[in-house]
């Protein structure tokens, strides 16, 4: 089944049962003081959860674009390395507002996933929260109770409250979530360790699809939770996951969600990628498909974000798209050898095969494409122009150790990170000193501790006073092991 087909059979079945299906919210929120990006499918309903006016309907579906790089949920780190978190995904989601509730939702749910779609039972896992006492939060026997209506109870896990309990603040509405997991090892690996055991462990192939979340109570500030006078559901599926189990694959990037894109930076690099069926391969090519994917995850989210009206700019959320398309783009000039803008060519790809669904990728095309490519040259510049500084740094130097003071400088002016420094000085025959760049960095990082409320020129964007952090990017330049 196509990834279009798969969108559109699960809003069909949603609208047979009485939901009114609305469109997407825009990926960048305007008007939300604590929240940057639409994070979730539920934001753009945030408040007739809390009572504040009345949905269209109180059966609502719909796919919503998300971006998860900031604040709460921030996966950036992880988009590349894994196979199934991106940056921006769709999320399809169903709720319901003070009608239907655990039953209908979950019945709904095991209907869609086994009977329309038929996914394998014996590859599905679901959670129900297990209770905390210490927190007045009882088991979910109610779930518990469905559940062993449609699965043995050796399918059914007790999960904590990180995964299975869901909750706006400290008070407000909360409640129990039920989540939806699917084992796509194979069948040799299935008998030897139990999904069961699996789930929630990180494992690529054992991987949660759907979320369902029950808003049972209200959470009163001495701590004591009540019932609230109507429940809510808000459920949330990842739309390219489903798409891997939907189309045998064991990752989101080989499905066609991803592969046309995929396809696009071959025939333009001449370089290779090879599907996660192929194992064994060198470290230089699961470099490069890690550089690949870094690059066909990034273009959609910055694509999106322009075409709902975010240019990359140098402040708030315009600079957390700024720095994501800057991390493609030195993910290709580092890993592919791309010297000349080409992800802007990957937006026709997108429009043509998203914007059918999404017209604004279509409407938007030229724009986002001219905006990316200006981005990209103007990136490529002042890495080329850190490439010169370099030589002359080496030029300069006596001995084969460079000083950790200029590549340090290198860092803080270019933006030319250190491990990229240290490939091309290992190709020249060079090394540069590590304890004198830790110490600039420590230096620097003093120095901008104490500018930080004047600066935006970091991970940290002050909004009404709450700072979020934007953790990814330098954790991930870390994790790069070039050798
Ligand atoms: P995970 O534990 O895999 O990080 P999550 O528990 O953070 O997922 P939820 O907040 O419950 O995710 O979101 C609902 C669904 O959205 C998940 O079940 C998953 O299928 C999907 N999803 C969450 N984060 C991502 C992501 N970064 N990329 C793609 N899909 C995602
Ligand atoms: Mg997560
Ligand atoms: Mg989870
Ligand atoms: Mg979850």
């Amino acid at each position: 089944m196509k990834s279009q087909d798969i969108r559109k059979a699960y809003l069909n079945f949603f609208e047979s049962k009485g939901h009114l299906i609305v469109s997407s919210a825009p990926i960048v929120l305007k008007d939300d003081p604590t929240l940057m990006f639409n994070n979730s499918g539920m934001a753009q309903f945030k408040e007739y959860f809390l009572g504040n006016g009345t949905p269209k309907s109180p059966r609502i579906a719909d796919t919503q674009k998300c971006l998860r790089v900031s604040g709460k949920h921030n996966d950036l780190e992880d988009v590349g390395f894994d196979t199934y978190h991106h940056t921006m995904f769709e999320m399809l989601g169903n709720w319901s507002f003070g009608d239907y509730f655990k039953k209908e939702a979950l019945a709904w749910a095991w209907e869609f996933l086994t009977e329309v779609l038929k996914l394998d039972k014996d590859r599905l896992y679901v959670s129900v929260f297990e209770g905390n006492p210490a927190e007045n939060v009882p088991f979910d026997q109610e779930a518990f109770d469905i559940w062993k209506q449609y699965v043995s109870e050796d399918r059914i896990i007790l999960g904590n409250k990180k995964d299975n309990f869901w909750e706006m603040g400290d008070q407000g509405p909360c409640g129990p979530c039920s989540e939806i997991h699917i084992d796509l090892r194979t069948d040799a690996e299935r008998a030897a360790v139990s999904g069961r055991d699996l789930v929630n462990a990180d494992h690529p192939q054992v991987v949660e699809i759907w979320n369902n979340v029950f808003m049972e109570f209200n959470r009163k500030a001495d701590g004591s939770l009540e019932k609230l006078p109507a429940q809510h559901v808000d459920t949330g599926m990842g739309f390219e996951r489903l798409c891997m189990a939907m189309q045998n694959v064991t990752s989101n990037y080989d499905t066609d969600v991803f592969t046309p894109l995929i396809a696009k930076v071959i025939a333009i690099t001449g370089l290779k990628y090879t599907s996660n069926e192929v194992k064994n391969i060198s470290e230089e090519q699961n470099k490069t498909n890690i550089a690949i994917r870094v690059i066909v995850d990034h273009v959609r989210a910055v694509a999106f974000a322009i075409a709902d009206g975010q240019l990359p700019s140098n402040t708030g959320a315009g600079y957390v798209i700024r720095r994501i398309l800057r991390r493609a783009i030195r993910y290709g000039f580092t890993f592919l050898g791309t010297k000349e803008p080409f992800i802007n060519k990957l937006v026709e790809v997108l429009a043509n095969q998203m914007g059918e669904f999404f017209p604004e990728i279509k409407s938007q095309q030229q724009l986002v494409t001219n905006v990316i490519r200006e981005e990209e040259a103007s990136f490529l510049r002042t890495l080329e122009q850190g490439l010169q500084l370099l030589d002359k740094v080496v030029a300069e130097t006596s001995g084969k150790e460079v000083s950790g003071e200029k590549v340090f400088e290198l860092y803080d002016t270019f933006g030319f990170p250190k491990d990229l420094t240290a490939l091309i000085l290992k190709e020249k025959g060079y090394s540069f000193n590590e304890t004198e760049f830790e110490t600039e960095l420590q230096k620097q990082k003093a120095r901008s501790r104490a500018a930080s409320e004047v600066t935006t020129d970091d991970w940290k964007v002050l909004i009404d006073g709450n700072v979020e952090t934007f953790v990814g990017y330098d954790q991930t330049e870390n994790n790069v092991k070039i050798t």
